[in-house]
């Protein structure tokens, strides 16, 4: 699923900008953020149904059918729901399928015999006809009927769309709406192995679900239509969807190396389906292609991908067939990706549910690197990171009774994104590919998986465990802040420099109090530059790196490859017998405009001269040497008459001096 919309209608436009663009794109991601937090108002008024969670432990569901009549003049669904299921209990009695109170149950029938039933809140309470024993199987046929409620994102809806006002009926069930329009077991732990959704509506309506079109019924009737969707791949409830409207059909075919052609439809509202519209979801063919290449085979290739636009802002991964609000490039490879990741293999509790939007998230910007290059990666993720640092809380989501705290844009897609960009940094391009191939081949293909599944085989595959990193980034909070002090000397030798780097951080949480990172150090110096990589496995830790000339700035990640802060990178230039009297030198604002602030903190009095140098070392303004005595002192200057780049503030004193680096701009 995905609600920033807006974001990626502009993201489209300013991919090949940098990093700074990303500020411009919140608004409207906020925008859409306050229209999602209006669906979530409606939740409120349902408080008591959306925690009954997960389901009847004493079943096993195995099969879905939905018969459905559904009209949009008055809205109504009257509907004939057949579950499979086995007893997953000794000597089963009864058991209950969650389902809306706003549905009225006319009976329920099992082999042409009427059972027993009565209600609980949201709940239907069925006795089997006699005691089943475990593993035995059962179907039950529920007779329905009532307006379904809209719950949650909004979970179902009778809508109209274009200036005709032409009836749009759909469903979004996830995550706890599937009760609200058919009698379910209300959880992603319990998958179907198949499911039929038929549809009896008006004739002015087509109608569309998951899997492929067995046949579309014109009834004697002569105003109503069937269609009949048949989906023969596992199918978790949420992912079962209607979406029913007077829609158009943009059909593509899509042509995988091995293996049948695959029919790839877009329903789409006919005003809509402009030519730009076409040329954008043209892609998707690309995608599957891409995709198919990274993941393995795109996971329901008997049947087809579709998409299906609905009212929504934004767009919902429906097994086979995306509900879309709009489309972009974006969204259109979120959803697309959803279909290994979410609907292959599902997130067995919402707990787990960065393992859906996280890869989803994440494989947005793979197709942007496919198709833009490194840049426009890049610049997708530092836009990530950006909304990421804003997470609040673990990844692994503790508190479900709140949809918008389970489906958190921060935490549970750009910090999930992130994760996903850092586990590929930590093991390497080859090896994360073979890790998510692996994954979706595995014993969980077609299944649930926990973070735990996936941590056992990203560990197996990447040959040594990646305990520490799933523990600190998905059930651990923020991001390391790192400051970092360093001196060079000269050595002997094939490399002509040695840098003694200190790296410390701070988290602002004591889960983790800090985080174990393979970090990327680079050393600009007058000989060019050299890129290290130490594994930083402590809160504060010295490492001896050996460059190739002599050393004029050290930079902490200079291409983004982990969620963090760098707060104070600091050289220090000492001579031999020289006291330490300086113990800070901090430069604010940076990057400045105009006027410096330095403070200074003297351990006892010295007396030194402030100067500023270019990247090549020379000095391009200073103050008159001055002295300092023991304690703080503020120094302003004005540096505005400079050329905008990058610069040094040198504090020297004797032969020792400090240096921070300081970006001018105008
Ligand atoms: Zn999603």
């Amino acid at each position: 699923m995905r609600t920033h919309l807006l974001r990626f209608v502009f993201l489209s436009f300013f991919l090949p900008v940098a990093a700074l663009q990303a500020q411009t794109l919140h608004p409207g991601a906020d925008a859409c953020r306050h229209t999602r937090l209006n669906y979530f108002g409606r939740l409120a008024a349902h408080p008591a149904a959306r925690i009954k969670y997960p389901g009847d432990a004493g079943i096993d569901v195995t099969y879905y059918k939905l018969d459905l009549n559904i009209t949009y003049t008055p809205n109504f669904l009257r509907g004939a729901v057949t579950v499979g299921l086995k007893s997953a209990a000794d000597n089963l009695t009864r058991f209950f399928l969650d389902l809306s109170d706003a549905m009225q149950v006319d009976s329920v029938l099992a082999g042409g015999r009427k059972l027993t039933f009565s209600r609980q809140p949201d709940q239907l309470l069925i006795e089997t006809p006699q005691p089943l024993a475990k593993g035995q199987g059962l179907a039950v046929t529920v007779y329905y009927k009532g307006i379904p409620g809209s719950t949650g994102l909004g979970s179902f809806a009778f809508a109209t769309h274009g200036s005709q006002n032409q009836p749009v009926i759909w469903s979004l069930s996830e995550p706890y709406g599937a009760r609200d329009w058919f009698p379910c077991k209300d959880s992603p732990a319990d998958k179907a192995d198949s499911s039929d959704v038929w549809i009896t509506a008006p004739r002015t309506f087509v109608s569309v679900s998951n899997g492929r079109l067995e046949r579309v019924l014109d009834n004697p009737d002569s105003t109503t239509r069937t269609y009949h969707w048949r989906n023969r791949y596992p199918i978790a409830n949420y992912l079962i969807s209607v979406a029913m409207s007077n829609y158009a059909l943009y059909e593509q075919v899509y042509k995988p190396a091995q293996g049948d052609s695959m029919p790839v439809t877009h329903y789409i509202y006919p005003e809509a389906l402009t030519e730009n519209v076409r040329r954008t979801l043209g892609q998707t063919t690309n995608m599957l292609t891409f995709f198919s290449d990274y993941f393995g085979p795109y996971p329901f290739l008997k049947e087809k991908y579709g998409h299906a636009q609905f009212g929504w802002g934004g767009g919902m991964e429906h097994q086979t067939i995306s509900s879309m609000g709009g489309f972009n490039t974006g969204i259109i490879a979120h959803e697309l990706a959803h279909q290994w990741f979410g609907d292959k293999i599902t997130c067995r509790t919402w707990e787990h549910i960065w393992l859906n939007e996280g890869f989803a998230s994440y494989a947005e910007a793979l197709y942007q690197e496919a198709i833009g290059g490194t840049p426009a990666y890049r610049a997708y993720m530092a836009a990530e990171m950006t909304d990421a640092r804003r997470a609040k809380g673990s990844l692994y989501v503790r508190d479900l009774t709140d949809v918008d705290n389970i489906f958190d844009s921060y935490r549970t897609y750009s910090k999930g994104s992130v994760v996903v960009h850092m586990l590929r940094w930590v093991v390497g391009d080859q090896k994360f590919r073979e890790i998510l191939r692996t994954y979706m081949a595995s014993p969980l293909a077609y299944g649930t998986a926990t973070t735990e599944d996936f941590a056992a085989i990203a560990s197996t595959v990447y040959g040594q465990s990646l305990d520490y990193f799933f523990k600190e980034w998905i059930y651990g909070e923020n991001y390391p802040t790192y400051r970092a002090t360093w001196s060079s000397s000269p050595a002997a030798g094939s490399a002509p420099y040695r840098v003694q780097v200190t790296i410390s951080q701070t988290t602002g949480t004591a889960n983790p109090a800090f985080f174990t990172m393979p970090l990327p150090i680079q050393v600009k110096t007058d000989a060019g530059d050299t890129l290290l990589t130490v594994f930083n496995d402590r809160q504060s830790q010295t490492f001896e790196l050996a460059v190739k000339g002599r050393p004029t700035e050290l930079v902490i990640d200079p291409e983004n490859r982990i969620l963090k802060q760098v707060q104070d990178v600091t050289q220090v230039v000492t001579g031999l017998n020289d006291p330490v009297a300086v113990t800070a030198l901090t430069v604010t604002p940076n990057p400045v405009s105009d006027r410096l602030t330095l403070r200074i903190d003297a351990a006892q009095p010295f007396s030194g001269r402030l100067s500023l140098l270019n990247p090549a070392g020379q000095e391009v303004a200073s103050l008159p040497e001055q002295s300092f005595t023991t304690g703080r002192h503020t120094v302003s200057w004005t540096v505005g008459q400079l050329a905008a780049g990058r610069y040094l503030v040198s504090l020297s004193t004797g032969d020792r001096r400090l240096t921070k680096a300081v970006i001018l701009t105008k």
